[in-house]
């Protein structure tokens, strides 16, 4: 055992745990959104690894209201879950990039909902602004707000090879605002990604651990069909990390992050049908075993080295 339970790092699960004394499941929503780097206002390709259903892969049909997604999503859990709290979870393209009266109407539907304890909303950094702000602060009064930013790196010539569509210093200011106004914020980094060494990607970990957020999410690169990654990789074929290689550099990564850092994930979930590489990483049975069998054949945990 550890100060996190079972794990040898702080998970998400332990932390819901703590804060609502029970196991508390998060259901993927559809808010009717689209994205800035789709739409053609920044780009209409999207980020370069990103699926048509713009990573919403597990969220339920947009044309459903709110209410009817968080009620499909219940029923799709049933077998599993053992208590009655989840968090809705807006995760379909970018899910603050519409009118202030639309972001109002998806989010009151989803906070009303008896079962609902909080909300986790993606969004990217260059979609937040001030009135956005004060409405995720009237929410937050009323139950608890994550806002997760897909940040993926911090290196520039990464975010331009995955046509991310803003700077770094977009990113400091919504986190910034994010963080004056008590708003819990999650980042997104993609561990894997073509031409980033292990120091680089050590390098975005020690950059993104110093700064005030909630958690980190931590996705292995996939290389989904239908994307232009996949196209890339035909073309000019990548080093794809190996289940090994990827749970020494995640060990690694997981070292260097503070405690206090709620790990929201440490794999990848890619569609099962949409996934062309790393085919090992549809095991996700597999490969969570094998980290937690690393973790203790090398007797770590995290935050081992974040001093
Ligand atoms: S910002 Fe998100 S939804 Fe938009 S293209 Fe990139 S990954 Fe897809």
């Amino acid at each position: 055992m550890t100060k996190w339970g079972d794990k040898p790092y702080y998970s998400l699960n332990y932390y819901l745990q703590q804060l609502y004394g029970e196991k508390v499941y998060k259901i993927a929503i559809d808010g009717g959104f689209t994205c800035p780097n789709r739409d053609g206002k920044i780009d209409t390709r999207g980020c370069i690894f990103c699926s048509s259903g713009g990573s919403g892969d597990f969220a339920s049909s947009a044309s459903l209201c709110v209410y009817d997604q968080i009620e499909e999503g219940k029923k799709r859990l049933a077998n599993k879950k053992s208590g009655n709290k989840y968090i809705a979870y807006f995760q379909a393209y970018t899910n603050t990039y519409a009118s202030l009266d639309h972001l109002k109407r998806v989010y009151s539907e989803a906070i009303s909902h008896e079962d609902i304890v909080g909300l986790s909303i993606a969004t990217r950094p260059d979609c937040i602004d001030d009135n956005i702000i004060n409405l995720l602060s009237s929410l937050n009064l009323h139950k608890k707000v994550w806002v997760e930013l897909g940040l993926q790196t911090m290196h520039s010539s990464s975010a331009k090879f995955i046509r991310r569509g803003y700077d770094l210093d977009c990113f400091e200011n919504a986190l910034d605002k994010l963080n004056k106004a008590n708003i819990d914020v999650v980042v997104h980094l993609i561990l894997g990604l073509p031409h980033e060494t292990k120091e680089d990607i050590l390098k975005t970990i020690k950059y993104t651990s110093s700064k005030n957020i909630h958690g980190l999410k931590l996705q292995l690169l996939h290389i989904l069909k239908g994307t232009d990654l996949a196209t890339y990789y035909q073309n000019n074929p990548f080093h794809i990390l190996t289940m090994d290689e990827y749970i020494d550099l995640l060990i690694s990564c997981i070292e260097l992050i503070p405690p206090n850092i709620v790990l929201h994930r440490i794999t990848g979930d890619g569609p099962k049908k949409l996934l062309l590489h790393p085919l090992w990483s549809g095991n996700k049975k597999v490969v969570l075993n094998s980290i937690m069998k690393q973790f203790k054949t090398r007797n770590t945990w995290q935050g081992k080295k974040s001093d």
